[in-house]
């Protein structure tokens, strides 16, 4: 940024060229096409980040053809702030192209104090969404989801209030995120008799990380269902960041975040010998994790995140190059679990 910098005042006018690039895929058997790069608000979108930082990477996005923002009620920090931030920069810049926008929002982890801030109750679900559409400054969400399984309350009044949500307009589909095979398998089953929209499961899904292969992605082929891929560069792991050490302000330098220093050190020769995998498909390793992502069965968007626009803009170009050979799908298999 220039000190003269007047992006902040200046009407945001999305560009001409934003769909000319971006490929969109069908999520399940649904009508919903989303871009086969998604962008998830978890970290970099709270009042703890550079909201002008937040505002560009948005923006960049939009501009690229990401039509998909990913976001739940805890995302921040604080809690909320990430939806209250989307919220400002949605106003300033996005409300005229709001039906070109498909937004998420998800309730299921701690939120507030008490006994009704958490899990899966219908109290709950009901509740968070209504505060997650006042924080956005929205009627309703796209897509909300239940984001994890809660093994006390009966899965029958998660899934009904779910229903319920969707019937009153709050919401146009329904999600799940991290419940196993089985937990799908029921809860697909009821969402079907309810007859509610059930088009994705939000996995954690990376070349490091494969356990959606032991039978959810079976069971969501069974239903129809799109599944969406998140940490697909396993926190940024996947990509060349982390080779030299530890850079200050990296996600792994940083505290209250998910990526501790040992994992990275424990994975650095996995990491480089993936990056020369990649460097002989003329890629960068985030750009094969993600074209890696995209070619498995069932993965209708890759949902990544980002500290700056450069990352974005980098990480797409991942689509010039979907194809894998038998070879380097065998190679990327044998580094990544040996
Ligand atoms: P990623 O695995 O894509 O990690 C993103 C991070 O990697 C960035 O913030 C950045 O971190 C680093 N990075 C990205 N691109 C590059 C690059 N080209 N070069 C170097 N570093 C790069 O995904 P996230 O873990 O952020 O998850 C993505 C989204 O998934 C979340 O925002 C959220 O929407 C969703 N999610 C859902 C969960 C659920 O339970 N349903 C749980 C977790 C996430 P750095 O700060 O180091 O620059």
């Amino acid at each position: 940024m220039k000190i003269n910098d007047k992006s902040g005042v200046i009407t945001y006018n999305a560009s001409k060229s934003r769909y000319d690039e971006m490929k969109y895929n069908r999520s399940g058997n649904s009508g919903v096409l989303l871009p086969a790069i998604s962008l998830g608000l978890w970290h970099n979108f709270g009042f703890v980040d550079n909201f002008w930082n937040s505002q560009e990477i948005l923006r960049t996005a939009f501009d690229l053809g990401i039509t998909h923002f990913d976001l739940a009620n805890n995302y921040g920090p604080p809690y909320g702030s990430a939806e209250e931030n989307f919220g400002r920069i949605l106003k300033k810049d996005f409300l005229p192209y709001r039906d070109e926008l498909f937004i998420a929002s998800k309730a299921g982890y701690d939120m507030w104090p008490g006994p009704y801030g958490n899990m899966g109750s219908r109290k709950y679900l009901v509740a968070s969404l209504d505060q997650s559409l006042k924080r956005m400054g929205l009627d309703y969400v796209d897509i909300f989801y239940h984001h994890r399984p809660d093994m006390e309350t009966p899965l029958e009044e998660t899934m009904l209030a779910l229903a319920d949500i969707v019937r009153q307009g709050k919401a146009l589909y329904v999600g799940i995120s991290n419940y196993s095979a089985d937990q799908t398998e029921k809860a697909a089953e009821l969402l079907r008799a309810l007859k509610v929209p059930f088009i994705l499961h939000q996995a954690r899904y990376s070349i490091f990380d494969r356990w959606v292969e032991e039978g959810l992605l079976k069971t969501l082929s069974k239903h129809s269902v799109g599944c969406i891929a998140f940490s697909p560069l396993a926190q940024g792991l996947l990509t060349e960041k982390y080779i030299n050490g530890i850079p200050e302000n990296s996600r792994a330098a940083k505290q209250f975040t998910y990526l501790d220093k040992e994992t990275v050190s424990n994975n650095i020769e996995k990491v480089k010998a993936l990056a020369e995998v990649a460097h002989q498909r003329g890629q960068k390793l985030s750009q094969m994790a993600i074209a890696w992502l995209l070619n498995q069965q069932q993965v209708a968007s890759v949902l990544v995140g980002a500290s700056s626009s450069n990352q974005l803009k980098e990480n797409i170009i991942a689509l010039e190059n979907l194809d894998f050979s038998i070879e380097e799908m065998r190679l990327i298999d044998k580094i990544s679990k040996g």
